[in-house]
């Protein structure tokens, strides 16, 4: 973290010092007593089952030099000399305001990243792309909400160059407030799906919630989005620069002979203003990840990285682990992509599933969450599309039996009730050279099915 007074943290926050310690070092902030080091700045969040307030003393004890909290429910005998005390209202506010004012003082560009599908990836695909000119922070795992985000660009110092950092949402405003802080330079709308529909209502809603992302966009502020997205496709340039990237050829950068396969992808990718062809490759999987990749192109090239260097890049992508990935065994292949699900995600995985060439091609899906009144539609829909591309197998645990029945049909579907059971059928009948797709929504826990198939394997 970069060097911060008290003085300038009281403006930020406009909190009220009510204690004053000795020690003005703050090296970073911390939520979380659990993990919290000396000369750590403490912000205790309240939520519903815990209060953080509670632990300030402990705070203390552990080193913190400054708690922002927003109840008075300690013993000052209790805290140490070197630690001051701010008082706010609203401690979540606080944290905001906090990165919002430390994000001025940054001299480094950032590049936010939303939409509904692929945020995560598209961030290890940019990180990737801008490497080799960059010193890069990307965002650490899914730390992309009200929480995460200002966490996130309070961990950053100057030593960096560019930051690539993740912007959730679940309702409209969220994406505002989160690009009032963040302040981004470079902004990336993946794509418009279904996932939140239940509090968005509509695909427009979707959308407008998304477009929040260039409220503080100035003149030189560039917007990279998919041109082949139903709902993207029309957007306009306004006062800021538009980029759309895809496969049609009426965008800016287009992919032209795409080749999937189970090493990863390979496309020659095409500008508007230039003849030329520059030959992609990449070991990520699966027609999306040509999408995330053109996306992190057009960002790295705005960002002035030469082509060579997006290239040596795409070389070195970190991805972040339960995104479709391979795990081999002895017998049969786990593609574990249980970190989530959603109608989008769902076809992109199975359309990975579809190009691997091997014995059979096995669904294990889950329940897709947030989905509101399309939920049975959207189960059974996936479901169809995982027939008609031609997977041989699907097997369904969660609410949704009938949907995925329906969508797919009695022939080899079968579904299965809890873990066990699953683990019985499967002992049986798996065969050598078998891929088996695994995927869920978060809460269902899929990685629980990926290690009972792994002891089996
Ligand atoms: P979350 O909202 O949970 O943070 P996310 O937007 O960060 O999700 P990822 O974690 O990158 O998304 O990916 C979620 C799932 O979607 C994974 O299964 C991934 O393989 C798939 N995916 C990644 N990119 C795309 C894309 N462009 N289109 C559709 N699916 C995608
Ligand atoms: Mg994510």
């Amino acid at each position: 973290m970069e060097k911060l007074t008290l003085q300038e943290i009281q403006n930020a926050v406009k909190g009220e010092i009510i204690l004053k310690g000795k020690s003005e070092k703050f090296t970073k902030v911390n939520t979380d007593t659990r993990s919290l080091k000396e000369g750590d700045i403490f912000i205790a969040l309240k939520g519903e089952r815990f209060d953080a307030n509670e632990f300030i003393e402990e705070a203390s004890n552990k080193g913190a030099t400054l708690c922002i909290v927003n109840d008075v429910n300690f013993n000052k005998d209790n805290i140490k000399e070197e630690t001051s005390i701010i008082l706010v209202k609203n401690t979540y506010k606080a944290l905001m305001d906090l990165a919002k004012y430390y994000r001025e003082k940054l001299n480094l560009k950032i590049v936010g990243i939303t939409g509904s599908t692929g945020k995560t990836s598209t961030k290890d695909v940019v990180a990737a792309a801008l490497s080799q000119k960059y010193k890069v922070f990307k965002t650490k795992g899914n730390f992309n909400n009200e929480i995460g985000l200002p966490l996130m660009i309070m961990s950053l110092d100057n030593t960096y160059e560019v930051a690539v950092l993740e912007m959730g949402m679940s309702n409209l405003g969220e994406i505002h407030r989160l690009s009032e802080v963040a302040k981004p330079d470079v902004a990336i709308i993946t794509n418009i799906g279904v996932s939140h529909i239940e509090n968005l209502k509509t695909r427009e809603n979707i959308l407008k919630a998304k477009m929040e992302i260039v409220d503080f966009f100035k003149s030189e502020n560039t917007l990279i989005v998919n041109g082949d997205d139903e709902f993207l496709s029309n957007i306009k340039e306004n006062n800021f620069n538009l980029i759309k990237v895809g496969i049609n050829r009426n965008n800016q950068y287009w992919a032209e002979n795409i080749i999937l396969n189970e090493e990863g992808i390979s496309y020659d990718l095409k500008e508007k203003s230039s003849s030329g062809i520059k030959k992609i490759t990449l070991d990520m999987l699966g027609k999306h990840n040509v999408y995330n990749s053109l996306l992190a192109i057009a960002c790295a090239i705005k960002l002035g990285v030469a082509y060579e260097d997006i290239i040596a890049g795409f070389k070195n992508i970190e991805a972040t682990s339960m995104r479709l990935d391979f795990i081999r065994g002895e017998k049969f292949t786990i593609i574990n992509d249980c970190y989530n699900s959603s109608p989008d995600s769902v076809r992109a995985a199975v359309d990975v599933l579809v190009n691997v060439k091997c014995n059979r091609k096995i669904a294990i899906l889950g329940t897709m969450r947030e989905l509101g009144h399309m939920a049975y539609e959207a189960h059974r829909q996936v479901a169809e599309y995982a027939k008609e591309k031609g997977i041989d197998y699907l097997f369904s645990m969660g609410e949704f039996k009938e949907a995925f029945k329906e969508g797919f049909g009695e022939e080899n579907f079968k579904h299965f009730n809890n873990l066990e059971e699953l683990e019985q059928y499967m002992d049986n009948f798996l065969q050598e050279d078998d891929y088996v797709l695994v995927k869920a929504s978060r809460y269902m826990k899929f990685e629980n099915v990926v290690e009972k198939l792994q002891k089996i394997n």
